[in-house]
């Protein structure tokens, strides 16, 4: 396929990091065509992470959020399309259907669509005080709701749940945490650090509730409380949901291309359509360190991704390679965690979890480094991060050692 040529439109579907890093590499590579972003979110692309920190504490403007400024768009000649939403693609005429009917033709098309968070799937979940938190327009209606001695339930301790939990507990709220699972943290971490994240948040002052199966928002027109199925009912002034990710691939697989658990594509991020690439939490893609396929849910995915988008539309052949990491703030606490974890056969600490505020934990599988968490060990982690993007086989008695340096394993 030839690349992109001075007179072709890009249109870039979403307004996510995926979105923002996309047009802005198309222009860094030097593409002269025109270069449209259509989201359905009135901001212009921004970065979700502070969502459930910083931004949720008041701490950062909304500003600081946008991937760029509404000056650097326009001096980027990047068109920004707000409050659009694409109905649907129409691949043999080249032109995404906006809802009101509008088209726009493209020469290449990124479809950048992300996800959208899960609602809960009981009744009540569709009051006027229960909220996801997904977007900007999330936070300003949560924050509408919180003052000091107010009662938050938040449904779900994954990342989100505790960070917001941390943020609104600084804040006076009387917080509660109800996880289904027997563990908070469940699916990304071993039991120990579950433990430990438990045991900060309680100290704190949240209560948590694990293996709490959420059955009913109790309460009309508004939720006071919500029943478990155990029967107890815990009272709220508003419920939090953070029970995870739909990814947005309806538009995909309605215009025939190829979706299985995401946006399938290639290792050069294109679609079964080779006028069509996509990029972030919307892809499933093959994963040279993984040995498999993967959908990731991480901002450093969404960026990475979409810039290779841009560079492969410009002519490059680049696979696409990518070991995953994730941050979480909680407290006074980061977290940084590399490769992923699931199936490790062995789990060293380098630390005590149970009694220190700063720990790391490494997961082996044959001997070999696959993952690791970092707690508030920011050097530890960064020589992980390299230990584990190269599979390095280490000593579990170094890793063990808070005084052993991880440099001289690093290669
Ligand atoms: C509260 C919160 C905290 C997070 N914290 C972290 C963190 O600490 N570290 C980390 O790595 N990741 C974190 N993430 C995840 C990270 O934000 C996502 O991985 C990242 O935003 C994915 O970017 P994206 O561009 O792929 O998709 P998204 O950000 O989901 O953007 C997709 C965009 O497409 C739009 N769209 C979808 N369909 C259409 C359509 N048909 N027409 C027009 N527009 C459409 C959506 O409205 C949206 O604007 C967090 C996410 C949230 C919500």
């Amino acid at each position: 396929m030839s690349s992109l040529q001075p007179s072709h439109t890009v249109v870039i579907v979403g307004g996510g990091q995926a979105a923002g890093e996309t047009a802005s590499e198309l222009r860094k590579q030097g593409f002269e065509g025109r270069v449209v972003i259509v989201s359905d979110e009135s901001q212009p692309p921004y970065k979700r992470p502070p969502l459930s920190k910083a931004y949720l504490a008041g701490a950062v403007e909304q500003a600081q959020l946008f991937v760029m400024q509404p000056s650097i768009l326009e001096k980027h000649r990047i068109e920004f399309m707000g409050g659009a939403r694409v109905a649907s693609i129409d691949r043999v005429g080249q032109a995404v259907v906006l809802a009101d009917g509008q088209r726009f033709t493209y020469d290449r098309l990124v479809l950048a669509t992300g996800g959208r968070a899960r609602p809960l799937p009981i009744p009540g979940a569709d009051a006027a005080n229960v909220f996801l938190l997904r977007s900007i327009d999330d936070v300003t209606r949560i924050r509408a709701r919180c003052a000091e001695g107010k009662r938050v339930v938040i449904v779900g301790g994954g990342f989100i749940g505790l960070e917001v939990a941390a943020v609104l507990l600084k804040q006076g709220l009387h917080v509660t945490v109800l996880e289904g699972l027997d563990r908070v943290l469940a699916r990304v971490t071993a039991p120990e650090v579950s433990a430990f994240f438990e045991r900060v948040h309680r100290e704190a002052g949240v209560t948590v509730h694990t293996g709490a199966q959420v059955a009913e928002l109790v309460g009309a027109p508004e939720v006071t409380a919500v029943k478990l199925a155990d029967g107890r009912e815990i009272v709220a002034d508003f419920v939090i949901a953070g029970i995870g990710l739909i990814a947005n691939t309806e538009l995909a697989a309605e215009a025939g291309l190829v979706v299985d658990n995401g946006i399938v594509v290639d290792e050069f991020a294109q679609t079964s359509d080779p006028l069509i690439y996509a990029a972030g939490d919307c892809t499933n893609h093959p994963s040279a360190f993984l040995g498999r396929r993967v959908r990731l849910e991480s901002v450093q995915n969404a960026m990475e991704q979409g810039r290779a988008v841009a560079r492969n539309l410009m002519g490059n052949t680049e696979a696409y390679q990518n070991v995953p990491w994730f941050w979480s703030d909680q407290f006074d606490l980061k977290l940084q965690m590399v490769g992923i974890s699931t199936g490790y056969e062995q789990l060293v600490l380098r630390g005590d979890p149970q009694t220190e505020r700063s720990f790391a934990a490494f997961y082996l599988k044959g001997g070999k480094l696959v993952a690791a968490d970092a707690v508030s060990r920011p050097k530890d982690f960064m020589f992980a991060k390299k230990l584990v993007a190269a599979g390095a086989v280490v000593d579990p008695a170094v890793l063990a050692d808070p005084e052993a340096s991880l440099k001289d394993l690093a290669v």
